[in-house]
C-alpha cells in the first residue's frame, strides 16, 4: 500500500493530486495506492484574478470555483485545516483530531499574509483607507474604496520579501494609472510605489526596464522603504528610518508567512514559516520522504503559479523515485515566467530561472510570437488567456506546448555567451 498525503488543495496540491492520480490510475483502481488531499477551504481562488478585481475587471465569479471539481475523481478530498504535522510517526493531524498516516507527504500550504504585523495597518481605518488585494475580502473591500476615490494621495506599499508574485504590487500601480486616466481624474491622483528594495523589482534587468516604465506613467518611487507603522487617522506610513508617506488611499502588501502549523516543527522551516527545501529536487531537507511545493518552500525562486507549473513535473518523478527507493533528480532549474500587466492593453513578459536574469528577445519559440522584456498588446492577451490556461491546463496538471519546464534559452539575446547549464548542486543566483 502506497499512501500518499497532501497537505494544501491550492495551485500546487492540485496540480500534484491530479498529476499523480494519472500516475497512479491503476494502483488507485486497485486500492494499493491512496492520494489524499487536505485544505480548509471548499472554495478554489485563482489568485492572479485579484489584480483585476479592484479595477472592476473580474468579478467573483471569474474567480472562484468549487475546490473538489478541480480534483481527479480518483483523489480523496477532505475538508479539514491540518492542525500538526510529526515527521517523527509521518502522520499529520486534523481539526477534528483525525490523524492520517503517509508514506511520502508533499507540503502545498502556500503563503499567507500577516497584515497585523505592521504596526496600525489593521487598525482603524483597515479595509476603510487601508486595504490589501492579497485576498479575495481585501481585494473586493479595495474595489469599492477604489470606485469612491475621486483624487488624492495613492501609495502602493510592499511591508517586506519575499511575497507571492513580485510584480503585483506594480501591475496595481500601473493599472491604477490606467483606471483613473479613464475616469478623467489621472490629474487629481499622485500615485506613489514605496517597496524595501533597492529598485523596482528584484531583477536588476527587469528593474531597469519597468523604472523606465514608472518614469512614463508619473509614478514616484521610494526605495529601500521599510515600513515600520502605519497611523490610518493621520495617513501616514512610516519607515524604520523615519521617512514619512502621507496617504489618502494605502494599498498594502502585508508580510507573507508559511502555514502555522509548520512553525511548530523542530528545524522544518526558516523565521517566516517557509519550509527549508532543497532548490532543485523539492525535497524537504528535514526528512527524505518530505517534500514542499509551490509558495511554501524557502527555495529561491519566484512565488508563482506558474513556478509551481515548473515544478511538477520534476517534482513528480521524485515523488516516485522516493516511493521505489532510487535516487533522486535535480529536476527544478527555478524557471518562472510571468506577464506584467502595464495599463492601456499591453504587458511585459519575463521569463528566467536560477541563473538566467529577464532577458529581452522571444517566447515561446526563437521566433516569439511574444515579445521578451518588451510592452506588447499581444503579451496583455496572454495574460488575459492566463486564465483559461489555469483552470483548463495548469490545474489539471498538463503539460503546456512549446513550454517545457526547465527554461529555455532559444529565443533569449544573452549579452555575452550564455552561463552554462548547471550540475547538481550548483550555486544559485539570487
Ligand atoms: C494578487 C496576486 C496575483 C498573482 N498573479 C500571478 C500571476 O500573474 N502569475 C502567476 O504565476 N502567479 C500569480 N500569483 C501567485 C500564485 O497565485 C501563487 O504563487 C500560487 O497560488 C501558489 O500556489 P500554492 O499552492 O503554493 O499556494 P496556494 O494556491 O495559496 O494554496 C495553498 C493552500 O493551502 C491551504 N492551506 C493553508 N493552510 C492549511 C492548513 N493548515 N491545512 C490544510 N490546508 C491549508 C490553503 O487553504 C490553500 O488552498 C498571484 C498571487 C496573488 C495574490
Amino acid at each position: 500500500m502506497r499512501q500518499i498525503l497532501i497537505l494544501g488543495a491550492g495551485t500546487a496540491g492540485t496540480v500534484m493530486a491530479n498529476r499523480l492520480a494519472r500516475r497512479y490510475r491503476r494502483g488507485l483502481a486497485r486500492g494499493t495506492t491512496t492520494i489524499t488531499v487536505v485544505d480548509p477551504d471548499p472554495v478554489h481562488l485563482y489568485q492572479p484574478g485579484l489584480l483585476f478585481l479592484p479595477f472592476g475587471r473580474y468579478t467573483t465569479e471569474h474567480v472562484v470555483r468549487p475546490r473538489s471539481a478541480q480534483l481527479d475523481p480518483a483523489v480523496r478530498y477532505i475538508q479539514d485545516r491540518i492542525t500538526r504535522l510529526d515527521p517523527a510517526t509521518d502522520t499529520v493531524m486534523l481539526g477534528d483530531g483525525r490523524v492520517l498516516s503517509y508514506d511520502v507527504a508533499v507540503i502545498a500550504t502556500g503563503a499567507r499574509i500577516a497584515p497585523e504585523e505592521l504596526e496600525g495597518l489593521t487598525g482603524p481605518g483597515w479595509r476603510e483607507r487601508m486595504h490589501d488585494f492579497y485576498t479575495l475580502e481585501g481585494a473586493q473591500a479595495l474595489r469599492d474604496a477604489l470606485a469612491r476615490f475621486d483624487g488624492g494621495r495613492l501609495v502602493i506599499n510592499v511591508v517586506e520579501m519575499p511575497i507571492k508574485c513580485p510584480v503585483a504590487p506594480l501591475e496595481f500601480a500601473f493599472l491604477a494609472d490606467a483606471y483613473f486616466t479613464r475616469r478623467g481624474i489621472r490629474d487629481r491622483v499622485t500615485i506613489t510605489y514605496a517597496t524595501p528594495l533597492d529598485g523596482a523589482f528584484t531583477k536588476a534587468t527587469c528593474s531597469r526596464e519597468l523604472q523606465y516604465l514608472l518614469d512614463a506613467k508619473g509614478i514616484a518611487l521610494e526605495t529601500e522603504f521599510n515600513a515600520g507603522r502605519v497611523d490610518g487617522p493621520a495617513g501616514e506610513l512610516v519607515s524604520w528610518d523615519e521617512r514619512t508617506v502621507p496617504f489618502d488611499l494605502l494599498v498594502s502588501v502585508p508580510t507573507h508567512r508559511g502555514a502555522e502549523f509548520l512553525a511548530a516543527v523542530p528545524d522544518l522551516t526558516n523565521d517566516l514559516g517557509f519550509v527549508h527545501t532543497d532548490p532543485r529536487t523539492l525535497q524537504a531537507r528535514r526528512k527524505p520522504n518530505l517534500f514542499a511545493v509551490g509558495d511554501a518552500t524557502d527555495v529561491p525562486a519566484s512565488k508563482a503559479g506558474s513556478v509551481v507549473h515548473f515544478q511538477a513535473e520534476g517534482l513528480e518523478e521524485n515523488i516516485a523515485r522516493v516511493l521505489d527507493g532510487r535516487p533522486l533528480e535535480a529536476a527544478f532549474d527555478g524557471h518562472a515566467n510571468c506577464f506584467i500587466e502595464t495599463g492601456h492593453g499591453k504587458a511585459l513578459l519575463i521569463d528566467f530561472n536560477y541563473e538566467v536574469e529577464p532577458l529581452p528577445g522571444h517566447f515561446p519559440f526563437a521566433w516569439g510570437p511574444l515579445p521578451l522584456l518588451r510592452e506588447s498588446r499581444l503579451n496583455h492577451l496572454g495574460k488575459l488567456a492566463f486564465r483559461h490556461v489555469y483552470w483548463n491546463a495548469l490545474l489539471p496538471g498538463f503539460d503546456l506546448p512549446g513550454v517545457p519546464s526547465r527554461m529555455k534559452r532559444e529565443g533569449k539575446a544573452f549579452p555575452s555567451a550564455p552561463p552554462p547549464l548547471p550540475g547538481p548542486g550548483a550555486p544559485l543566483a539570487r
